[in-house]
């Protein structure tokens, strides 16, 4: 089997969840798996080696970027919900269903490196909405995007072009 297989098998799909039609996608069962979860983040270490920076976005893509980032040695930037972050940070919004939302970044978290090479990664692109605002604050504080992974894409909702159209490279393991 093939580590897209692997983890494919491993996520749980959850019905009527955060809400009615929705189907969701459950990763814990993935990380309760250590052999497994283990080697979804050497894959992406061993892919992303070269990187200065490992952005991950709250709060699933907290578990993966900081696993990432410890094991390639290279900083971990969180990316947090409005007034999370406790020194000056840069802000974007973005659309929701319903209303927005807005996600921070420390306007420092780059510095002492020239041209910082990062990658973004989150747990699932659904709408592409999310990602959209990271890539946005990620730039806006100098970086350099490498790429945008992703552990799962819902490609029927074509997020991953919304990030192509930014320049972006999107990257993800398993494809619905
Ligand atoms: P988007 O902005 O692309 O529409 O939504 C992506 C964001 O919502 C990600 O931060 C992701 O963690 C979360 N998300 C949306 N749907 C799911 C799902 O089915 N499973 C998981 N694990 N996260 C989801």
């Amino acid at each position: 089997m093939t580590l897209a297989e692997k983890v494919q098998k491993a996520i749980r799909d959850i019905p009527d969840y955060p809400q009615k039609g929705i189907i969701f996608k459950d990763i814990t069962t993935l990380l309760n798996d250590g052999e497994l979860f283990s080697e979804v983040i050497d894959y992406f270490s061993e892919k992303y080696k070269n990187v200065d920076f490992i952005c991950g976005i709250e709060s699933r893509g907290f578990i993966f970027g900081a696993a990432i980032a410890a094991k390639i040695k290279k900083g971990f930037v969180p990316l947090r919900k409005k007034g999370k972050l406790p020194y000056t940070t840069v802000a974007e919004k973005y659309a929701l269903e319903y209303g927005f939302d807005e996600i921070e970044i420390h306007i420092d978290a780059f510095k002492n490196v020239k041209n910082p090479k990062v990658l973004l990664i989150d747990d699932l692109i659904a709408t592409g909405g999310t990602a959209e605002a990271a890539v946005k604050l990620i730039e806006k504080i100098g970086g350099d995007l490498v790429a945008a992974a992703f552990i799962i894409e819902l490609t029927f909702l074509d997020g991953a072009k919304k990030i192509k159209e930014l320049g972006v490279e999107v990257d993800s393991l398993v494809k619905y």
